[in-house]
């Protein structure tokens, strides 16, 4: 068997000077940087997770809610949705993600589960082709994306750890009770020394 790396939505889009930003996402990525550049031999599949939004319908708002509508975000074609450039480069340097998952072209999707490899093929179905038995995920945001990943690998029957430092919520509030919601489901949580102080 074997485990795999979920790095999710890690976008300019999502951090400071983007459009949806979280602050702290800056500094996300450049801890999954990090974290790549010192453990990517720990894993056998390498897998990356962007909002490539096309046209999401009502999932973008010009007066959104914040709840289930957004600032337009993610929009696929632009700078602001490829890989963050701090991250793209640790990634470069480490030989590329072997599964590349586009999500949201046409409706909401939080999850990396709701996305599609590079062939077309969902996540779920490529981490089995794999081997896969373990996840660690991290990424932005860990209130929303980030859970509804980890939330939907343990429903796939993956043992899965969240990197508690290379993930930021967007509210503190909201990340307690993603948190919470998370440990309930069976997430196990690591603490990598190379993120976040949290
Ligand atoms: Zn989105």
């Amino acid at each position: 068997m074997s485990t795999a790396l979920i790095l999710v939505d890690v976008q300019p889009t999502f951090c400071e000077g983007g459009e949806l930003p979280v602050e702290g996402g800056n500094a996300v990525a450049a801890g999954v940087a990090a974290f790549l550049r010192a453990h990517r031999g720990d894993y056998d599949v390498l897998v990356t997770t962007q909002d490539h939004h096309v046209d999401p319908g009502d999932h973008f708002s010009d007066s959104p809610d914040f709840v289930d509508s957004w600032p337009a975000h993610g929009v696929a074609g632009t700078a602001n949705a490829e890989i963050h450039p701090e991250t793209a480069e640790a990634l470069a340097a480490a030989g590329g993600a072997d599964l590349t998952v586009l999500k949201g072209a046409h409706a909401a999707a939080y999850s990396g589960f709701d996305g599609t490899d590079q062939t077309g093929t969902p996540l779920a179905q490529a981490l089995r082709e794999r081997g896969v038995d373990t996840v660690d995920v991290c990424g932005i945001a860990e209130s929303h994306c980030v859970k509804e990943t980890v939330l939907d690998a343990l429903r796939e029957g993956l043992r899965t750890r969240l990197l508690v430092d290379l993930t930021v919520p967007v509210t503190a509030e909201l990340g307690a009770a993603a948190r919470a919601e998370m440990r309930a489901a069976g997430a196990e949580e690591i603490r990598t020394g190379l993120g976040l102080p949290r």
